[in-house]
């Protein structure tokens, strides 16, 4: 391929990129630093790929400038990266200071010191540091994005991890053969079009991977927002309400019982009134996370609306229903969650009821008598737990759905 159009084509593929990286940086704000910085790699890869086809004949003239470009690229990717990753740039100083001690040992190296061992250490120095660039995020970041996307997240640390081989390579070649090294690097001529194979590939590969992360990362967060209530970080209602007409499918055919109950906040109004809606927030917040907490893997607790909620106990039955949530209240009084004064320490009704594994029950029906419960242990003078009996009077006010 001839220079002039592999380097168009280049050009435009990294022109495209940094606009994706612009409309990510414009659009989501959360995405925003690390967007920028791969932007900014995109500009600093696009200068050296003109900068190598422009320069006629030898590279030496540039050469310096295309070796602290290179590194330059490499240190905006690897701190863009944890800026993704981790939400800031968490080695600052090391990005920095592999970047300076590169690119001292590539300008050093113009012109190249006299001796074949001084110019293998300049050339280590400068591809060491490249190489502690690359392997930083390879090792940084693998537990995070694993964690957050799967096993297969770690394709997007690839391009790291090429990269870091083929410079371990190169430096291996260079510890092994130090001469011949230093004299190739030393005659070496205008790369051309050629050279920008590897760079438009190795680029292409990671903005392609990065922009699938950060497309990924969105579609995550929306379908966990639809899922998740914000403030308690329970299940949502409706998510609830299919998690409990499944939970009571299986439970039949399993010939399992089921208990759902029913759990209101005591006064509530009462917090809001003396802290406010951000206190009485804060109280939800808790008691979510106590939920949460003591639940087993199985259970499922959904938030049903203000300061109720609900909770689907597989396998237990009403003859062991009592003691679970009795154990559940003490949790809820040991956390002892913070209350403005004048309030009295944060006590909670709880309803339940249950349906064995041959009830044809449907969730609906176990939610209105967990429900029923709950009003006869308000009504019993809070703080305690009722089960549902024959003859509890339904819930005493239609709820919003
Ligand atoms: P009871 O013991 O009879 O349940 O009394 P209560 O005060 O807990 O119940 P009531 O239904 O009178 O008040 C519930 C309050 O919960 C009213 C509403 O403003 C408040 N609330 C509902 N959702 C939220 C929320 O998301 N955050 C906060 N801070 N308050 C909420
Ligand atoms: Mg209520
Ligand atoms: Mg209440």
């Amino acid at each position: 391929m001839q220079a002039p159009l592999a380097l168009t084509l280049a050009l435009v593929q990294l022109g495209l990129f940094a606009l994706c990286w612009l409309g990510v940086a414009l659009l989501m704000k959360a995405q925003r630093p690390a967007a920028l910085l791969f932007m900014a790699a995109c500009l600093c890869d696009a200068a050296t790929a003109w900068l190598q086809v422009t320069q006629v004949g030898s590279l030496r003239p540039v050469a310096a400038g295309l070796m602290t470009l290179g590194l330059g690229s490499a240190a905006l990717v690897g701190a863009g990266a944890e800026a993704f990753v981790a939400g800031q740039i968490r080695h600052p100083r090391a990005w920095l200071g592999l970047l300076a001690l590169g690119a001292a040992a590539a300008w050093l190296m113009q012109p190249l010191a006299s001796s074949t061992a001084a110019q293998a250490l300049q050339m280590g120095l400068y591809q060491g540091s490249f190489l502690l660039m690359l392997l930083l995020p390879v090792v940084g970041l693998q537990a995070p994005i694993r964690q957050e996307f799967g096993r297969l997240g770690w394709l997007a640390l690839l391009p790291f991890a090429v990269m870091s081989l083929a410079v371990l390579a190169f430096l291996l070649h260079l510890l092994l053969q130090p001469q011949a090294v230093v004299r190739s690097y030393a005659a070496r001529e205008d790369q051309g079009a050629s050279s920008l194979i590897p760079l438009a590939v190795i680029s292409g590969l990671f903005h392609i991977a990065w922009l699938g992360l950060t497309v990924g990362r969105q579609v995550l967060r929306a379908g966990r927002l639809a899922r998740i209530d914000g403030l308690t970080g329970l299940l949502r209602r409706g998510p609830f309400e299919t998690e409990l007409a499944d939970g009571l499918a299986l439970a039949r055919r399993l010939r399992q019982p089921v208990t759902l109950a029913f759990l209101d906040v005591d006064h509530f109004k009462r917090i809001n009134d003396a802290g406010g809606h951000a206190a009485g927030d804060r109280v939800l917040a808790a008691l979510g996370a106590v939920l949460q907490r003591v639940l087993r893997s199985t259970d499922r607790c959904g938030r049903w609306g203000g300061e109720e909620f609900v909770l689907l106990l597989h396998g237990i039955d009403a003859s062991q229903a009592p003691a679970t949530l009795q154990r559940l209240a003490r949790e809820i009084a040991q956390a002892d969650i913070a209350v403005p004064p004048p309030c009295a320490a944060l006590t909670v009704s709880i309803g339940h009821a249950t349906c064995s594994g041959s009830s044809e029950a449907t969730g609906a029906e176990l939610v209105a008598r967990a429900d029923a419960a709950m009003y006869e242990a308000k009504r019993r003078g809070r703080n305690t737990i009722v089960a549902h009996a024959a003859g509890l009077p339904a819930a005493l006010h239609a709820r919003p759905s």
